[in-house]
């Protein structure tokens, strides 16, 4: 069986409690949930015998033969990383580092630090809460300690935002505030960081108006649209100083424009590496919206993306989220055929007919929470494309037609 992304973190950050010997006291100090030794062993030991594939005793053996002298460590550093931190060199001399940060809870987003000739660039950077700020800090210094590397976020040249969702941009303000850097992100997604508090309310009425058309009832939309609120209380506008188009250069590093996932992002090209953000994931598929709430992002735009990144040179992807993808074409292949195949189910489901709300019953059954909003969102983004190439009507035109606010419910075409 697959491994748990919650598994994954805790083997992660029993190895992390060990490798923290590598650092200075100070920042071993500004760890979070600093375990001892002994009780990352103890949990080593236990989490290798529940996920026998996850290979945690041949780590734990590795990391041991580590303390023996530099050249162990160098290549269980090449190996594991140290921290969570990962270092990589790209065609042309650039190096970049993942640094893993979590945004929310349990919510786990890599930010890249790009060094090349031309200067130093952040690709994303975080939420701006608490927890993602002391956990950037902590990989900036795990990055100086261990990987030898210039690294500070304070002289960032640039810092690129990939695109307008919270846990790449939120930490914009800090930015702006600490920091000397350029901040870029494409022409599409600018507003939102600029007017955010305008943006954040104007959507909030596009939704409440999608909701109801797609069939949520008042205290559904109410809980939705507190949530979608709730979680965007605390950033400031804040005005980009570059606006990216496709094709730009930034460092020395292409822009690649590819809308769907979310209508301004862009993934960067560091000779042959690309940082792929949410557009290409290694193992969930990026979250979809419709038009109707995000115009630019949508299903034709995403597959038109997908097609743009699968021809290039690339020898590593490397996601906003996750793993490192070995195999971009083969990944993008896959995710192509997921998102077909989640087009299919909602046709199918669609043989009676449904409102939107129920179509995502239909495909995900009941979700708590946030996942109420992204689960309509998905199902939405679905109809509408199959609607838009005539594999859908509206069911009830009549009733469309007679009221101020109906409910539009689809049906396939036969
Ligand atoms: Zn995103
Ligand atoms: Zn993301």
């Amino acid at each position: 069986m697959a491994l748990s992304g919650r598994a994954r973190r805790r083997i992660q950050r029993a190895f992390e409690a060990l490798e923290a010997a590598w650092l200075s006291d100070a920042t071993r100090g500004a760890l979070a949930s600093h375990l001892d030794e002994r009780s990352a062993r103890r949990e080593l030991v236990d989490l290798g015998a529940e996920h026998p594939d996850a290979d945690v005793s041949t780590r734990l053996a590795e990391l041991d033969a580590s303390l023996t002298g530099e050249a162990a460590r160098a290549r269980y550093v090449e190996r594991h990383g140290a921290l969570g931190v990962q270092r990589f060199e790209a065609a042309g001399g650039a190096v970049i580092l993942l640094l893993p940060v979590e945004t929310f809870p349990d919510h786990v987003n890599n930010i890249y630090w790009v060094r090349s000739a031309s200067g130093t660039l952040l690709f994303d950077v975080g939420s701006g809460s608490p927890t993602a700020r002391r956990d950037l800090a902590l990989r900036f210094a795990v990055a100086r300690e261990v990987f030898g590397e210039p690294a500070r976020f304070d002289e960032v040249d640039v810092a690129l935002v990939s695109h307008a969702h919270l846990d790449h941009f939120g930490g914009a303000n800090d930015v702006r505030d600490e920091t000397r850097a350029r901040l870029a992100v494409h022409e599409l997604d600018a507003r939102v960081l600029a007017c955010f508090s305008e943006r954040s309310i104007l959507v909030a009425k596009d939704i409440d108006v999608y909701l109801r058309r797609a069939g949520g009832d008042l205290a559904l939309r109410q809980k939705l649209l507190s949530m979608y609120k709730g979680s965007r209380e605390r950033f400031r506008d804040v005005e980009p100083d570059l606006r990216l188009k496709d094709g730009d250069r930034i460092l020395g590093h292409e822009v690649v424009h590819v809308p769907g996932h979310c209508p301004g992002l862009v993934c960067l090209r560091v000779g042959d590496v690309m940082l792929s953000s949410d557009h290409v994931l290694a193992r969930i598929t990026p979250h979809q919206f419709p038009q109707a709430i995000t115009p630019f992002a949508g299903l034709e735009h995403y597959f038109a993306s997908l097609a743009k990144v699968r021809e290039l040179p690339v020898r590593l992807t490397l996601g906003g989220h996750e793993e490192p993808i070995h195999d971009l074409a083969a990944r993008v292949d896959e995710i192509a055929a997921f998102t077909r195949r989640r087009l299919d189910d909602t046709a199918a489901a669609l043989s009676a007919p449904r409102s939107v709300v129920e179509v995502a019953r239909a495909l995900f059954g009941e979700q708590k929470g946030y996942g109420d909003l992204l689960a309509i969102e998905e199902a939405g983004a679905c109809v509408e494309y199959l609607h838009a190439l005539g594999r859908l009507k509206v069911a009830n035109l009549d009733e469309v037609t007679r009221e101020v606010d109906p409910v539009v419910r689809y049906v396939t075409r036969t």
